[in-house]
């Protein structure tokens, strides 16, 4: 499997991954194939994931400016139609109480407006005719320890006096008799506004409306190469020189090693692993106790998700293989099968029909980074850390305004590069610590 700390290129109309997603969305909407003519441009796009082409819709739609986009495979290839479809009001992994300490309240409150915005701005895109199969509303945050529910607790009395955010607490009684009878389950916080939908038919959902408005979308075009010019960027595809003005990088996870000095060894692509069961049969149904098809994360540090799809398959979701080379090791797979089944002892016949596995992107501070060169002709968006579906749409955005020289928040997320990893070259190394802490702060914490 490409792995983008060693490989150059993610491939050149590379099919999607044999996903659940794949298989159930129908067939993707046309694009203009591989290029095969230089071209000049204004704005280059590179990645068409939500990133690329939520910035493309909002270029065209509120700055009048028409946007390429170059897709080394298909259209959402990457993370984009891949994920587990979680739409939730966060992105990266820093909690607001780490970021009220560190940036101050106000910076704080406009983060979270950014990221309450990036939920709106979903539904908003979704109402104007993508079917993507929205499941209910609701996100429960599962201890998956007993005293983990107390810091749950505490949690939802922070966000709801800072934010005047609706949440329940519930306890180990309540999930299971009202939501789903998991045995490592005990009590929960359950959001009111998270909901599950299809990620790779919202992605298409995004794509129609992009070229509705104007952008053309090249797939099978790998940018190559890339090389600043006395007028902005030359991009070396297989068939054809692009010569840019500006370039919006929205490669994230799957920006290949080495591929811009700009972003270089501050990221780094950690694979997710997602398994998606046969349909539970009616017994299996009532058996589990899964009454919901709300969203559902736990509390470890090296986090298990899932959510019952609108067939009655469960999709179950958490980290995957270190390497690219091992990432189709049956191993992590059947790992997840066995957390499912010791959640649910009833489901012990249930067995995996799609597995799958994709690279989130993390950053050093656990926020993402929405920037650009001083030279105002290089932009990006990265490093979502595993929680990107909703809040790319605003990130798109807000990159779309800077590519257009509108103003944006004065937030870190919005002015402050990708911080470079310290001693990049053995992040597989840090990885793999992390995930030994995670396993003992998961154990016995
Ligand atoms: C298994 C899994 C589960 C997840 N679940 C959730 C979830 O439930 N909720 C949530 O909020 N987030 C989730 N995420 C994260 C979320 O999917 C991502 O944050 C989001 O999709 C990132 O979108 P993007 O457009 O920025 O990047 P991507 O969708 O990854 O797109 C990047 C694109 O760039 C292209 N590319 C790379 N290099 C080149 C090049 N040189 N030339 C041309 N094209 C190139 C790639 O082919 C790719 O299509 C999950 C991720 C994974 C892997």
């Amino acid at each position: 499997m490409y792995d983008p700390l060693y490989h150059q290129s993610p491939g050149c109309g590379q099919d999607y991954p044999n996903s659940y997603w794949a298989q159930v969305s129908g067939s993707s909407p046309k694009n203009l194939g591989a290029l095969q003519t230089d071209l000049e441009v204004d704005v280059a796009i590179i990645g068409a994931g939500y990133t690329g082409m939520s910035c493309a819709l909002h270029l065209a739609e509120e700055h009048g400016i028409k946007a390429t986009l170059l897709e080394a495979n298909q259209s959402a290839w990457g993370c984009s139609g891949r994920n587990a479809g979680f739409i939730l009001k966060t992105s990266g992994r820093k909690s607001f109480s780490q970021m009220a300490n560190q940036w101050g309240e106000q910076a704080m409150r406009a983060t979270y407006q950014e990221m309450a915005e990036g939920v709106e701005r979903v539904k908003g895109l979704i109402a104007r005719g993508i079917d993507c199969d929205m499941q209910p509303a609701g996100y429960l945050k599962v201890a998956h320890k007993p005293n983990k529910l107390n810091e749950l607790r505490a949690i939802a009395q922070l966000q709801k006096d800072m934010f005047g955010y609706d949440i329940d607490v519930l306890s180990k009684d309540d999930v299971r008799q009202q939501f789903m009878d998991d045995r490592n389950a005990h009590g929960a916080i359950r959001y009111t506004d998270g909901f599950g939908l299809n990620p790779l038919k919202l992605a298409w959902g995004y794509q129609n409306l992009a070229t509705s408005a104007g952008a053309d979308i090249y797939c099978s075009t790998p940018v190559l190469q890339s090389r600043q010019s006395s007028t902005g960027f030359e991009l070396i595809t297989p068939s054809a020189l692009v010569k840019a003005k500006k370039v919006v990088l929205a490669t994230n996870g799957y920006t290949p090693q080495g591929f811009m000095p700009a972003v270089n060894n501050r990221y780094l692509p950690v694979l997710s692993q997602i398994i998606v069961t046969e349909p539970m049969s009616e017994q299996q149904l009532s058996d589990s106790g899964i009454k919901t098809n709300q969203v559902v994360m736990d509390t470890r540090a090296l986090k298990y998700y899932y959510r019952k799809l609108p067939d009655n398959r469960i999709l179950f979701g958490g980290r995957g293989a270190i390497s690219g080379k091992s990432a189709q090791d049956p191993y992590y797979a059947n790992r997840l099968l066995s957390v499912l089944k010791s959640s649910f002892p009833a489901l012990e016949s249930l067995n995996i029909a799609y597995a799958w596995s994709g690279w989130i992107c993390m950053s050093l501070d656990d926020i993402p980074h929405i920037y650009q060169n001083a030279e105002q002709n290089l932009f990006y968006s990265m490093g979502y850390c595993g929680a990107g579906v909703s809040f790319s749409a605003q990130a798109g955005k807000r990159l779309a305004d800077k590519v257009a020289g509108a103003q944006v928040p004065n937030i870190p997320l919005y002015t402050s590069p990708l911080p470079t990893f310290p001693f990049a070259p053995l992040r597989r190394v840090g990885q793999w610590g992390y995930f030994q802490y995670g396993k003992i702060k998961d154990k016995y914490f």
